[in-house]
């Protein structure tokens, strides 16, 4: 069910347990060859095609495009929430569904910068509901909820998501090839961080002069295809689990 289309009444009949989706995602640079909504595009896919499967077990709110894109403001058309607003809109959003009655709330998040922000809500939510003992609080990432696709499919040259990177390249060539520009000539940058596994605070700058991390050449159609069966797959066993 999408929220969107529902009336109050409706709202208001539904079971307390059932699990509510809010969907979050970005408007930033892409690289050269990939669209700003990019992360809303795939988001918006993978959601539209769990929802179709799960229909009415699970409610899920109209997908939030503005994400925190601190680290990719310095490229033109990235549009973001500064970090400590973003953690607020995501907790008076989450708030408001607690509010509702519902019990189970899941931020499905489609996008890097939104994996630290959505965790800490959550747990700062947590910390606040602390005396309920009936809430689940999920923060998840759709590419970390399964083994990695490489696994089954070795033709993937990455192993993990990058950015506007292969596995980003080739689900848009699947849903919106038309928005896909020249991807085959760009060479492959690094993923690396060479102090690994601590954690370097970076921009998008500091990684890569064409906005891009991974290998957008290795992209084709059927690694697209592969991909999002695969994330739909890992999206809806999960929210069949909660
Ligand atoms: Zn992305």
């Amino acid at each position: 069910m999408n929220l969107a289309d529902l009336t109050w009444p409706q709202v208001q009949a539904l079971p307390h347990e059932t699990p509510v989706v809010v969907p979050i995602a970005a408007l930033e640079q892409h690289g050269p060859h990939l669209p700003l909504f990019t992360d809303s595009l795939l988001l918006g896919e993978l959601v539209r095609r769990s929802e179709q499967r799960l229909r009415d077990r699970v409610l899920f709110a109209p997908l939030m495009w503005l994400g925190n894109s601190e680290h990719h403001l310095d490229f033109p058309g990235t549009l973001s929430a500064a970090p400590r607003s973003y953690l607020e809109l995501l907790k008076d959003c989450v708030r408001n569904c607690l509010m509702h009655g519902f019990r189970r709330i899941v931020l499905l998040n489609g996008h890097g910068g939104n994996i630290v922000p959505s965790q800490q809500a959550l747990f700062e939510l947590r910390q606040e509901t602390r005396d309920r003992e009936d809430l689940v609080l999920l923060a998840a990432t759709y590419w970390q909820l399964g083994p990695s696709p490489q696994e089954a499919m070795p033709e993937l040259s990455q192993s993990t998501m990058g950015h506007a990177c292969e596995w980003e390249t080739s689900m848009m060539l699947v849903i919106r090839p038309d928005l896909v520009g020249d991807y085959a000539s760009l060479p492959e940058v690094s993923r690396e961080q060479p102090l690994a596994p601590a954690h370097q605070a970076w921009t998008t700058r500091d990684r890569s002069e064409a906005g891009y991390l991974g290998d957008p050449a290795a992209a084709n159609v059927e690694k697209g295809q592969f991909l999002l069966d695969r994330f739909t797959e890992n999206v809806v066993s999960l929210l069949e689990r909660i």
